[in-house]
């Protein structure tokens, strides 16, 4: 059972993020359509980067990876690598 099945608007279930080392940096987080591969790239290992010395990482991570978060590097993960871990897991 996710830990996060139920998600709150409320300040007090968000209140992880007030840690989060990406604050201020959200455009390096989320990627637009017309971006290229390689702008992407770019701005995904500095998100990643941003991650490996974010307080709240495993948090973010769980977080991501529980609520089957569609967008945007979360916990050091792209939405690819998301992806990637979730066919792991369906597979086994
Ligand atoms: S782990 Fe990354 S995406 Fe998550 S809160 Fe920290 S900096 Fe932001």
């Amino acid at each position: 059972m996710p830990r996060y099945k139920n998600l709150e608007p409320t300040a007090a279930f968000w209140s992880w993020r007030d840690g989060a080392a990406c604050i201020g940096h959200e455009d390096l987080f989320y990627s637009l359509e017309e971006e290229s591969k390689g702008a992407r790239r770019k701005k995904e290992d500095q998100a990643k980067a941003i991650c490996a010395g974010c307080p709240v990482f495993d948090t973010c991570r769980t977080f991501a990876l529980e609520t089957k978060e569609l967008y945007g590097v979360w916990g050091g993960l792209t939405e690819a690598d998301r992806h990637r871990i979730a066919g792991r897991h369906r597979t086994g």
